[in-house]
């Protein structure tokens, strides 16, 4: 098989790479996903994350080595691995994060990559419910909307935010982030829209775009001049190769995006060595930079009937189904949340440094079966840690997954602003209306007292809010992994796009991020097809 694109991973950003990069007709494209088609439906019912999360048929199931930052504790890190990847997993929400995130980015020398140059495709990707406007595309593959649910202990919530001072804001995607308000969901009718779902569906039919499913990319191929001439796969047992005659773009996610540069002898060199790995390219920084948002997740009980006691009834069962059935509407279209905050923990902040998600249901932890009394879950996450982590190649198994070390809460900043997110979210309990519909706080308990008690709490009960980011991350310095156009230096013909190339992981959820990733890509590949170049990190 040859193509003159291979695209490896069908996820959020890789489904828009290999969509536009088919579109003109002009070339052909073989798009390559380990997982399969998408055909389970509880991907498209948007709260069927409850099922996909933690299923070994869609989910690869990562775990994180013991966490020191977390007092020695194993995540569970999920991530997609069917068409759409993990935006056929995640909890819909579609954020895009700050202006001075991508500000930052530019400023930090990556030429095309500030708010300016990034929100065109931000527009370009959207069809947004509420209509077209400055920031918001209205004719774009990904659909987004407003919630078709609203419970009133979420409603409770952001009246007691603002009674607490922070403003209501109707769209935080908009002219500030700043405020509290409801989620933008990517989602059409009450059904999940997926990068496959808005990108390939109606792509697929392309005579010049291939979707290879059930296909595990093992490595890339060099030739004698270190350029990228296809990749070396495993397919019903057999290993395969797959030619590619322009250019092989890697989108295989934060996890998988290093691993396979890794296996394909670019990162540290010791690391590879020690492996059995030829070095191709010693990269130190590939793996490294590992960033993720970390979730505190705060549990009230309350007075009047949630989410936990809809759901735990037959009746309550049957309703919500009907409602899905007849009006697609109700629980079933539920997002991971309804409500939104984006607040500063002090005021000389220039942005908001937390995100609040509200949840009108709480469960020990998200995925598992909700608790059986009537509580919310007010969840903080700190949008900008300092803390990074790596991973590495498991010495046993090198095709498997891979060492992950996310390194939480390591620098005092991350433990203060985690703290001081906890302490907002009981600042606003106790506001009304929120205050009296709140019986007990059930986690933390009464008995959690101090900044210190507070911290261990978090380190003892915080989890992965599922953002992980920034392992083949873009710069202009010899160890960036790639530079400004997405090429991966000391190599030819290769470019990774999606959230591994995030220099700093940005203020908000990823989905929306990555796929503007994927559309900016492919930009840059048409256009230096065009001028006839290879794609070879730092070339004018
Ligand atoms: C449970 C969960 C909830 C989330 N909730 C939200 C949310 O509500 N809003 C939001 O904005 N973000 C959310 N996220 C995060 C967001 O979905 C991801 O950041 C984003 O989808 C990542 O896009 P990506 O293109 O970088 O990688 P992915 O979408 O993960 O795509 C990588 C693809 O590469 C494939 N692949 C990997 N290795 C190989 C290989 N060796 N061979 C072939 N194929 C390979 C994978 O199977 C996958 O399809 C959530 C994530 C999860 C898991």
């Amino acid at each position: 098989m040859a193509f003159d694109y291979v695209v490896i991973g069908a996820g959020s950003a890789g489904c828009a790479v290999a969509a536009r990069l088919s579109e003109a007709g002009d070339a052909t494209v073989g798009l390559i996903e380990a997982g399969g088609r998408d055909s389970n439906p509880w991907i498209h019912i948007p709260v069927g994350y409850f099922k996909t999360m933690h299923n070994p048929s869609v989910d690869w199931m990562y775990m994180t080595e013991p966490d020191p930052g977390l007092n020695g504790r194993r995540l569970q890190w999920p991530r997609g691995k069917v068409l759409g990847g993990s935006s056929a997993l995640n909890g819909l929400l579609y954020v895009r994060g700050q202006v001075e995130d991508y500000d930052g980015w530019r400023q930090a020398g990556n030429t095309g990559w500030g708010w300016d140059d990034v929100l065109p495709y931000f527009r370009r990707s959207e069809r947004q419910e509420r209509g077209e406007s400055a920031y918001h595309g209205g004719s774009g593959p990904l659909a987004v909307s407003n919630m078709r649910l609203s419970r009133r202990i979420c409603d409770e919530w952001v009246d007691a935010a603002q009674a607490a001072g922070y403003a209501y804001n109707e769209d935080y995607n908009g002219e500030t982030q700043e405020g509290v308000g409801y989620f933008q969901l990517t989602a059409a009718n009450g059904l999940r829209c997926s990068s496959a779902t808005a990108y390939l569906k109606p792509a697929r039919k392309r005579p010049n775009l291939d979707i290879i499913t059930k296909a595990h990319v093992k490595r890339i191929v060099f030739d004698e001049n270190r350029r990228a001439t296809g990749v070396e796969l495993l397919r019903n047992g057999r290993t395969e190769i797959v030619e590619a005659r322009r250019e092989v773009i890697l989108c295989a996610g934060a996890l998988g995006s290093p691993q396979i540069l890794m296996l394909s002898g670019i990162g540290p060199g010791e690391h590879l060595t020690d492996m059995g790995i030829d070095v191709l390219r010693d990269a130190p920084d590939v793996g490294t930079n590992l960033q993720d948002h970390l979730q505190a997740r705060l549990v009230y009980k309350c007075a009047r009937p949630t989410m936990n006691n809809e759901v735990r009834s037959l009746f309550g069962k049957m309703k919500i189904a009907a409602e899905f059935a007849l009006k697609r509407s109700g629980p079933m279209t539920m997002a991971a949340s309804l409500a939104v905050g984006f607040i500063k923990t002090r005021p000389e902040l220039a942005t908001p440094d937390i995100q609040f998600h509200i949840q009108p249901w709480s469960a020990d932890s998200p995925g598992e079966g909700v608790h059986p009394f009537s509580a919310f879950t007010v969840s903080v996450c700190q949008l900008r840690p300092e803390s990074a982590g790596h991973l590495l190649l498991d010495p046993e198994n090198p095709l498997g997954a891979p060492k992950i070390h996310p390194n939480y809460l390591a620098t005092p900043l991350d433990c203060a602003t985690a703290v001081a997110g906890v302490k907002v979210a009981q600042r606003i309990a106790g506001y009304e209306p929120l205050k009296s519909a709140i019986t007990e706080e059930f986690r933390p308990d009464p008995s959690v007292q101090g900044d210190e008690a507070l911290l261990q709490w978090v380190r003892d009960t915080a989890t992965t809010i599922y953002h992980p980011t920034g392992t083949c991350r873009m710069g202009q310095d010899e160890r960036a992994v790639v530079d400004e156009r997405l090429r991966v230096r000391g190599v030819q013909g290769l470019r990774v796009a999606d959230c591994s190339i995030m220099p700093r992981i940005v203020s908000g959820n990823t989905n929306a991020p990555a796929i503007m990733i994927g559309e900016k890509l492919s930009d840059m590949v048409r256009e230096d097809a065009k001028a006839g170049s290879v794609a070879l990190a730092g070339a004018a």
